[in-house]
């Protein structure tokens, strides 16, 4: 026979699409004391728009969608999706060569023999390029051919529409801290978390730098309580690995993070997190 504690516990969560690799999450998950987030696809949507296009170094808005549209035609980034998309052509990529991704960072790659970058300011920083950095809300892709500044394209991104009940709800189910961890920028990362009412942001990150932030917060924490890392799995897996209990959002998801991850939300939403953390109180008690 299946025990009782089966429809209130793992499987339970099963049904509302929330998979929990072993009954240690959900005895874990009865003491979070720290829940961190990623922020693009975790708590955004991770579907930008092309808000702005300022060309520079004598190139047209036009050349500047062309090479930034290349430059992305191999990432499946949400970021490269969205550049795509505004491009709205096919791209061909025979012009292609040279392709690599630099993770945080942006794209290295040679369109039509030039060289072209695409990504954060970090990006050009560290090829010397000097630009015209923006401080805007929306997040800022910079444009670099053959070594030289060619543009910007700014691109937003909205918050997932239950991102701010989660947050709230997490408080009161007894949560004590509400962070999250970017590689965006910190104009756009505060903007981001002073909407939906975190305690904390870390802007400006390399993966490596999400995992010393990570450690940081877990030795920040009481020794009892549990740290959750949620992330949309676009480079996290280093993280969601590291975390007391890492938990992947399973549509966007990378396979990879899928893999790494201890809890899976199917259906992406940060309130997922929330119906988790009850399911858990629930099966509090019950012997397995
Ligand atoms: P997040 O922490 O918001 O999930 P990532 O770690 O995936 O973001 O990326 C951090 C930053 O690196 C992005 O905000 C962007 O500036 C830059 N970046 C990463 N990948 C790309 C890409 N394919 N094209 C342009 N910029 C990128
Ligand atoms: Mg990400």
């Amino acid at each position: 026979s299946i025990p009782l504690s089966f429809f209130g516990g793992i499987g339970g969560a099963s049904k509302n699409g929330i998979l929990i690799k072993g009954s240690n999450y959900l005895e874990a998950l009865n003491n979070v004391d720290t829940v961190v987030f990623d922020k693009t696809g975790t708590l955004t949507k991770g579907v930008f728009n092309v808000a702005q296009i300022t060309a520079a170094g004598g190139w047209s808005q036009d050349d500047l969608l062309f090479y930034a549209a290349h430059a992305e035609g191999y990432s499946n980034h949400p970021i490269a999706l969205s550049i795509q998309k505004a491009y709205g052509q096919e791209i061909d990529t025979r012009k292609l060569s040279e392709h690599e991704e630099l993770s945080g960072l942006g794209i290295r790659v040679k369109v039509d023999g030039k060289t072209v970058l695409a990504g954060n300011s970090k990006l050009l920083d560290a090829e010397n390029i000097p630009c015209q950095k923006e401080d805007t809300s929306g997040t800022v892709v910079y444009l670099a051919v053959d070594g030289v500044f060619a543009g910007t394209i700014v691109i937003s991104d909205e918050i997932k529409p239950d991102s701010k009940q989660a947050i709230k709800d997490l408080r009161s189910i007894g949560v004590r801290s509400l962070v999250m961890l970017t590689g965006d920028s910190k104009t756009v990362g505060e903007k981001i978390a002073g909407e939906i009412g975190l305690d904390a942001v870390y802007a400006d990150l390399l993966p490596h730098q999400k995992v010393e932030q990570l450690e940081n917060l877990e030795k920040e924490k009481p020794a009892k309580g549990k740290l959750v890392f949620v992330g949309d799995g676009v480079n996290d897996a280093p993280v969601l690995a590291r975390s007391d209990i890492g938990i992947a959002m399973g549509g966007l998801g990378s396979d990879a993070a899928i893999e790494a991850a201890d809890v899976v939300l199917m259906t992406d939403e940060p309130s997922k997190l929330v119906s988790a953390i009850r399911i858990a109180h629930k099966t509090r008690g019950i012997v397995w």
